[in-house]
């Protein structure tokens, strides 16, 4: 995965590219952003930039062009193989924690000229489970790098590291990806169709991780339950029509039945039902088709938008919102939450 490959994050990467190019890059960055979207994949294609074999000195900023890197040298390969000499990737272990030996391991390490590359690469994936010994062994490193060493700090939660940890690294903050852009990353990367892509994407809320931990039947399954329950709620205002559609809302889905299961159906189906509605509200503000996350749903979300207006869209979005944070942070009962989200939409 090269730079100019990575789907989004445009400005992200337009800074990084001129930063290489100038030869400024910090010798500490953290990354942020919400899981998924593609922090340690920019992480790993910032090393091959610094350290591709094609992408010789000279060469550099010529024209104002950024440097990259030609993912074919033995440097390219071995970082994307996760075999190169110089750079270094810790993660948590099975503890799920980063521990203090990794972190002196790698320091330790980084303290000696890099062997093959220009530059060692040190990636800290999910820095906010160092634990806090392990924190403080890499203060004084954050301040004062090796030479020809650049440390990445990558975190989905950085208000949990130490502030003296976050004051140490300059900030670069990847947004959520487009619904597009996902698509086009599953299709490329992971061997989608478009069709499954697009349904994945589309309840996926930005994060290519998240529509990889759903499974393309159950997330066409959550989006066929939640336009069908929006068209039900939205076409009759009699209270025991829409306790109907409550009752598909909560159906079990066949392959499971434990109660954790039930919730997470419910919740896959409420997302759906969020992405639809910010959909309807694309078209009810005058947006352009392309940009729709459920395109290939467009009769059903027209059908939608001529139900709805501008005040009754945002209180139905509003109430998925809710319901959802009563079904996954405090744990009300599928039942109640569907119950009562009916009759709001
Ligand atoms: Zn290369």
């Amino acid at each position: 995965m090269l730079l100019r490959d990575v789907s989004g994050h445009r400005s992200v990467l337009d800074l990084l590219a001129r930063a290489l190019a100038r030869d400024t890059l910090p010798p500490t960055l953290l990354f942020v952003g919400s899981d998924g979207v593609g922090k340690r994949r920019v992480a790993l294609a910032l090393a091959q930039a610094i350290n591709c074999q094609s992408a010789t000195p000279a060469k550099k900023g010529k024209g104002g062009q950024p440097l990259t890197a030609c993912g074919t040298c033995e440097s390219c390969q071995r970082i994307e193989r996760g075999v190169h000499g110089d750079v270094l990737l810790v993660e948590p272990g099975d503890s799920g924690a980063i521990k203090v030996d990794q972190v002196r391991d790698v320091i330790d390490r980084a303290s000696y000229r890099p062997f093959e590359g220009r530059r060692r690469v040190v990636i800290i994936d999910e820095a906010d489970l160092l634990v806090p010994e392990a924190q403080n062994a890499l203060l004084k490193t954050l301040e004062e790098p090796p030479g020809a060493s650049v440390f990445v700090l990558v975190s989905s939660r950085p208000d949990v590291l130490l502030a003296t940890v976050r004051s140490r690294c300059p900030r670069l903050r990847f947004g959520r990806l487009t619904a597009a852009e996902v698509t086009e990353t599953l299709v490329r990367d992971h061997g989608y169709t478009e069709a499954d892509a697009r349904a994945a994407a589309a309840s996926a809320d930005g994060s290519i991780g998240r529509a990889l931990g759903a499974d393309s039947t159950s997330v066409a399954q959550a989006r066929e339950v939640a336009s069908r329950a929006l068209q039900t709620a939205t076409a009759s205002a009699d209270p025991k029509r829409r306790m109907e559609c409550a009752k598909d809302l909560i159906a079990k889905n066949k392959k499971k039945g434990a109660p954790a299961a039930d919730r997470e159906a419910l919740a896959l189906r409420l997302r759906a039902m969020t992405s639809l509605l910010r959909d309807v509200g694309l078209v009810l503000s005058g947006g352009n088709d392309a940009g729709l996350a459920n395109a290939d749903l467009g009769s059903e979300v027209m059908k939608l938008a001529d139900r709805y207006d501008g005040d009754r869209i945002v209180r139905a979005f509003s109430a998925v919102d809710r319901a959802l944070g009563a079904l996954t942070v405090r744990n009300a009962s599928p039942k109640v939450v569907a119950d009562w989200l009916v009759l709001q939409l």
